[in-house]
């Protein structure tokens, strides 16, 4: 979002070693300790971090182990960019990370908030995590099934697990097959716009390339957090009932699209504090000129009112925070 205050120290680490030191720096300096990937998802507030800040700068990729039945295991560093991981599993033609193509930021951010786009998420091919553990004070690996993921949730942003974990690298098991449609409303239709017929992990990664930058601000040009709403999910049926009543469209059982609430609000395009809802993507909050993050909170109270007086939701925010 480009806001925020200064940190007081920043480091960084380009091994597991080093995480360990920097956290150590940290102990040393009785001072709060905070990971960063490509702060992509993360918005810093005006007081500044009293802290150390550890930049994630482990690279590398491979094989962990080789196809064997159509499925291969690959491993990624935390500090590749998710992109080029997704890219590097489906040149080689397996399927299962696809649809998460040009989703900013880095391998290690994707398991924290669940990483999810167009039908697909990072729990669904996922088989393990490694990670500097700072309570044990050691590396640990952890296997998919404790890490509690669902939409936009972990055990890294929820509970005991926040602060603890530095992940340094993921490993996925990716299938040689290819996906059959139908697909995500936008992309279905951009392959039927399109006339491609070829489902190939290697054309969906493209078609889901085009479709993202038709819709979504770069964010080496636009200042944004992506999505910057949670969508809203509804419990029960009476629930699900009350909101088709009123018209408000309810997918997968639950889900109501936190975009479609803001466009009928009738905030597309609008301007608070310096903040733009996004024309293209209404999910999207754009920096346009807001100056602080006092800014930022000004326009977000105001749209979360919005939306309840309308609709009676209360937009919850995706984006973590830093700072005071
Ligand atoms: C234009 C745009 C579009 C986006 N589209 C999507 C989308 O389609 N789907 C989606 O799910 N998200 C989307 N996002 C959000 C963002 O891409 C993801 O949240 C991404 O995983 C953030 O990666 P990052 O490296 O920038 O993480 P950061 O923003 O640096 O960090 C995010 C959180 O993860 C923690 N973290 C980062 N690295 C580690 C690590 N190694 N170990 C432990 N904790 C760590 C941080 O402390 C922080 O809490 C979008 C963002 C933008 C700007």
């Amino acid at each position: 979002m480009r806001l925020g205050g200064a940190a007081r120290y920043v480091v960084e680490v380009e091994s597991e070693d080093e995480v360990k030191k920097a956290w150590g720096f940290a102990a040393e300096k009785e001072l709060p300790v905070y990971i960063l990937g490509s702060g992509s998802n993360i918005i810093g507030r005006d007081g500044g971090f009293n802290g150390v800040i550890l930049v994630n700068k482990i690279k590398g990729m491979g094989i962990a182990v080789p196809e064997e039945n159509g499925m291969i295991d690959l491993y990624a560093n935390s500090g590749e960019l998710l992109d080029d991981f997704v890219t590097y599993g489906t040149q080689m033609g397996f399927s299962g990370m696809e649809a998460l193509s040009a989703i900013p930021g880095t391998v290690g951010a994707a398991p924290v908030q669940n990483v999810g786009a167009y039908g697909q998420d990072i729990s669904q091919t996922l088989i393990s995590v490694r990670a500097y553990d700072d309570l044990l004070e050691e590396i640990v690996e952890l296997p998919v099934y404790d890490l509690d993921l669902g939409y936009r949730h972990s055990i890294f942003n929820s509970g005991d697990g926040v602060g603890r974990y530095f992940i340094t690298q993921i490993t996925v098991r990716l299938k040689r097959k290819t996906l059959k449609p139908p697909f995500y409303n936008s992309l279905q239709k951009y392959l039927e716009d399109n006339k491609i017929t070829d489902y190939s992990p290697e054309s969906i990664r493209k078609a889901v390339r085009a479709v993202r930058e038709s819709k979504l601000p770069d964010p080496a040009e636009i200042a944004s957090s992506g999505s910057f709403f949670k969508n809203v999910y509804l419990k029960t049926p009476e629930e699900i009932k009350a909101a088709e009543g009123r018209g408000i469209p309810v997918w997968d059982g639950g889900k109501i699209p936190a975009g479609w609430l803001i466009e009928h609000a009738g905030l597309k395009g609008q301007v608070f504090h310096g903040m733009r809802v996004c024309d293209k993507a209404s999910l999207v909050l754009i920096n346009e000129d807001a100056r602080s993050y006092a800014d930022l909170d000004a326009a977000r109270k105001e749209i979360i009112a919005i939306v309840r007086a309308k609709f009676g939701y209360t937009l919850e925010q995706e984006p973590m925070e830093l700072g005071e």
